[in-house]
């Protein structure tokens, strides 16, 4: 049986720019710093998730559903991605977000109200433990309105979702030969795998060349080799695709968490302040501040040579940004 080709809907603007970081790097002395702007995938439909959503969505269009139940954090961008592109769609969102309601939604909080998101808080205890429930209640709730929906799991990150970063492997193929270069290494955030899985794939599929190494932002190295493992034998099996997802390398850069998910150190601030003024570049301190910052460190322990060549992938989370404005002083 040949491989099945995914349905998909265009959601994101692409391609996304390739960009050189010409301050950073000479400030760096190290490795040659490009970024692929998935920043800039949309506005308030922006970040890596509109990539995996043009392929969910299709699928729960594929599966004539009208309505779609996503979960995660308060601030959550995957959720405000999913909640945007489905009204776009016509389709209603449900969302389970994981903490309490608060008095002024922020950020990515607010764009979810806004776009009419119907959505439920669970205590930490109860997200965890009870989600497939919940899922199954709200799914039954819609039915009772005479609505179909679809569930899309944490981030998208799922053998759908895969395709999402494997197709940018494609994008950045091309992105590669305009501009002459050969990239060593592919860097970015990791939060629920989906992305490194894309990545991890796509970079053997399309030829890249280069190394996929994510930095996590929560949880651990042995964490991610294993989900993103699974997520790519899904995607494996579900597809028939030929690439041996067992033979690929997972590359984690672990020792950046900080405090744990949505914490993070005075120096990610630091950080994301200094790449604002020095190029113009807003990074958000769940995952992109983080992982710049945890990649900066790494350039400066030795990790990469002159020689290499560094794509970090902004994939967005500007909203984030706004909820954690308090950790910022000016004067
Ligand atoms: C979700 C997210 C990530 C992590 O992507 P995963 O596929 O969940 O690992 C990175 N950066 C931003 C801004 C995100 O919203």
């Amino acid at each position: 049986m040949p491989t099945t080709s995914p349905p998909r809907i265009s959601l994101a603007q692409l391609p996304t720019p390739l960009q050189p970081l010409e301050r950073l790097t000479k400030e760096l002395g190290g490795p040659r710093l490009y970024v692929k702007r998935d920043d800039l995938t949309g506005t308030a439909l922006s970040g890596n998730k509109v990539r995996k959503l043009e392929f969910s969505l299709a699928e729960a269009r594929a599966q004539g559903c009208d309505a779609v139940i996503t979960c995660g954090g308060i601030q959550s961008n995957h959720c405000r991605a999913t909640v945007i592109a489905a009204a776009m769609l016509g389709m209603k969102t449900h969302l389970i977000l994981r903490g309490s309601p608060v008095d002024a939604p922020d950020g990515n909080l607010f764009l979810d109200y806004l776009a009419g998101a119907r959505i439920s808080f669970y205590t930490v205890a109860e997200y965890n433990s009870r989600r497939p429930e919940i899922f199954a209640e709200i799914a039954e709730q819609f039915a009772r309105e005479g609505h179909k929906a679809f569930a899309i799991p944490t981030g998208a990150s799922d053998a759908v979702g895969a395709w999402g970063y494997i197709a940018a492997c494609e994008e950045m193929k091309h992105d590669f030969n305009r501009l002459g270069i050969a990239p060593t290494h592919i860097i970015c955030a990791t939060g629920s795998g989906g992305t490194q899985a894309g990545l991890t794939a796509g970079n053997a599929i399309h030829n890249l060349g280069a190394q996929v190494a994510c930095i996590n932002i929560c949880d651990d190295d042995e964490a991610f080799q294993i989900k993103v493992r699974e997520d790519l034998l899904d995607w494996k099996v579900r597809y028939n695709h030929p690439l041996d997802v067992e033979a690929l390398p997972i590359h984690v850069i672990d020792g950046h968490v900080g405090p744990g998910y949505a914490q993070a150190t005075p120096d990610v601030f630091e950080t994301i302040a200094h790449v604002a003024r020095t190029e113009g570049l807003i990074l958000d301190p769940v995952y992109t501040g983080k992982a710049l910052n945890g990649l900066i460190k790494e350039i400066k322990k030795g990790r990469f040579t002159s020689r290499d060549t560094i794509v970090f992938i902004h994939t967005g989370g500007i909203y984030g940004l706004f909820a954690q404005r308090k950790q910022f002083s000016f004067s």
